[in-house]
């Protein structure tokens, strides 16, 4: 168990190496179904996201998609919903012990953290945000937005504790941050 220090890993590589982040070419069964010269545009079914030129991006800059060929699209799951129907994250954050008072501004300030990421990157998102009594948990697809999230939590609130919790389960890196607001 590694605590109190942020991973030296640079934010601008890419933490997701998984299976989920791989991408339809290399995935057997995509690559069968949508292989070259067949399906050009992969459509996430529960939206926001596009693949095509091998990287998934937002749907707003597939231009002109009213004049494309139906059939060289086709719809699947994009690797954030894919996580999200499989229940697998890579960042989980779970922050107690939250004054009342505080609860709805620290909230806000995780979904700004997670908006900025989701506009730099289609599958760079916040999965799920709980909150019960005291306590909010949030999951995300890559482990570096969960640290993004834990760092400007500790930033705005100096007082509460950080704890991270790092390991591996498949393939997927995950990090496990704990912030406790002092009692
Ligand atoms: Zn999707």
């Amino acid at each position: 168990m590694l605590s109190g220090s942020m991973s030296s890993t640079p934010s601008h590589v890419r933490s997701l190496k998984s299976k989920y982040m791989a991408g339809p070419k290399k995935s057997r069964h995509a690559a069968q179904e949508f292989g070259p010269g067949q399906r050009e545009f992969l459509l996430c079914s529960e939206g926001e996201a596009v693949y095509y030129k091998k990287s998934w991006h937002h749907m707003t800059t597939l231009q002109a998609a009213k004049n494309i060929d139906k059939k060289r699209i086709a719809f699947v799951l994009c690797p954030a919903h894919r996580m999200k129907k499989d229940n697998v994250f890579e960042g989980e954050v779970i922050i107690e012990n939250i004054p009342l008072n505080k609860k709805d501004q620290l909230v806000r300030t995780i979904r700004n953290v997670g908006d900025r990421a989701y506009r730099a990157d289609v599958l760079d998102r916040i999965l799920e945000l709980l909150m019960k009594n005291d306590e909010v948990r949030v999951t995300t697809t890559e482990n570096q937005l969960a640290k993004k999230i834990a760092k400007k939590v500790k930033a705005v609130y100096k007082t509460a504790s950080v704890k991270y919790i790092f390991s591996r389960a498949g393939d997927l890196d995950i990090v496990r941050i704990r912030i406790t607001f002092p009692q």
